[in-house]
């Protein structure tokens, strides 16, 4: 709504006025009656949100509207906040896989807070190989009805202390410095103690011992960072290689073959086992006939989509931001014709590469091949 500050304040003071005449009116029966009705349109009216949701989900309409996942759809085009979005997006798994509660919900005997607990419950059970059938499911849900946050809490610890430890939390102590708490087990505890003592010249604490290998494996795995010179002050060999593959990407191409890394390896053995002879032209020809990527060519998609995801959702230009699960895909598919050249290959995140699949090839067919069912 645009209006200056005058007409807003206004237009408040109406709109407050006209509520507060409205409850002020009210006889005491009246008040309660209407009180306790429109608590109810409000659970009903969730209920109609979350049936949406579910539709939008299934035509994956916030994927081709440019959005990464449907979390960042509900707070970005819905305006919920994190916690707000989150208890919608689990309600909604949970009335999809058990449709009873959807009347639970509806009576108030289970609330969006509740219901999303009692799925979180089941999915990180299901991620510890402990699943549940829909009537187990069912049983449990319906023990938990008309309990409070609090005391699902304790019943479901009880079931399973590991679930409820297993939350991590971060937030901010000052303007540059986070507080991040999580449960290790004592195994890596042990781990991380002795990378510590192993180190210690170097690493006095365990946050220096996270730093340096948080450091490390993003110095081996980020593309950008093979593409640039300057990374912190630390000038590693690694760092090293990469500006002069920058320099002479076809040469360190031939050279990695006998690099100690072992993804280095395999991606060399994944452009077709070239001969060390050929020239660089004609190992570049026949790569394009191969379904795997030079190096050197990797790191310049990675270079040319800035590390971030590049579908673009052709009616609101809207991005994709997503800069988690980039994969290199074929613009046009290697199995239709498509060259593995710079020109024919783009970085895609999980969700955008899956929707491009099934555009190209069919959801049955796709399906098939996936562990995750599509709907996620
Ligand atoms: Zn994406």
């Amino acid at each position: 709504m645009n209006f200056d500050v005058g007409d807003k304040k206004q237009s408040e003071v109406e709109n407050k006025s006209r509520f507060l005449s409205l409850s002020k009116q009210l006889s005491d029966q009246k008040l309660w009656d209407l009180t306790k009705e429109k608590a109810q349109q409000e659970r009903n009216l969730a209920l109609e949100v979350i049936d949406l949701l579910r539709e939008v989900r299934s035509r994956r309409l916030h994927l081709k509207r440019g959005y990464s996942s449907f979390h960042q759809y509900c707070v970005q085009e819905l305006k919920y906040d994190d916690g707000e979005a989150h208890r919608k997006i689990k309600t909604l798994e949970l009335t999809t896989q058990v449709p009873e509660t959807i009347k639970s919900l509806e009576e108030g005997s289970l609330t969006l807070t509740t219901a999303s607990q009692i799925q979180n419950f089941f999915e990180t059970q299901s991620k510890n190989n402990k699943s549940y059938s829909k009537i187990e499911k069912l049983e449990l849900v319906s023990k938990l009805e008309n309990q409070s946050k609090r005391q699902i809490e304790k019943t479901l610890a009880t079931i399973a202390p590991e679930v409820i430890q297993a939350t991590e939390k971060l937030r901010y102590v000052s303007e540059t410095n986070l507080k991040l708490e999580l449960i290790i087990d004592e195994k890596l505890y042990k781990k991380l103690e002795r990378l510590r003592e192993l180190t210690s010249h170097k690493n006095k604490s365990f946050k220096d011992v996270i730093e340096s290998l948080v450091d490390e494996a993003i110095s081996k795995k980020d593309p950008l960072l093979k593409q640039t010179k300057n990374y912190g002050s630390k000038s590693s060999s690694l760092e090293k290689s990469s500006l002069q593959e920058k320099a002479f990407p076809e040469k360190l191409d031939g050279l990695k073959k006998t690099a100690n890394s072992k993804s280095q390896e395999s991606e060399i053995k994944e452009t077709g086992e070239l001969e060390e002879t050929q020239s660089p032209r004609s190992k570049q020809i026949q790569s394009e006939k191969s379904r795997y990527i030079l190096v050197s060519i990797k790191n310049q998609v990675w270079v040319k989509a800035n590390s971030q995801c590049t579908y673009i959702d052709p009616i609101t230009k809207n991005r994709c931001s997503s800069k988690n699960y980039l994969q290199i895909e074929h613009i046009k598919p290697f199995s239709q014709g498509g060259l593995t050249e710079l020109s024919n290959l783009t970085l895609l995140c999980t969700n955008h590469n899956r929707l491009a699949a099934i555009e190209t090839f069919g959801k049955e067919k796709m399906e098939k091949y996936l562990k995750i069912p599509l709907s996620n």
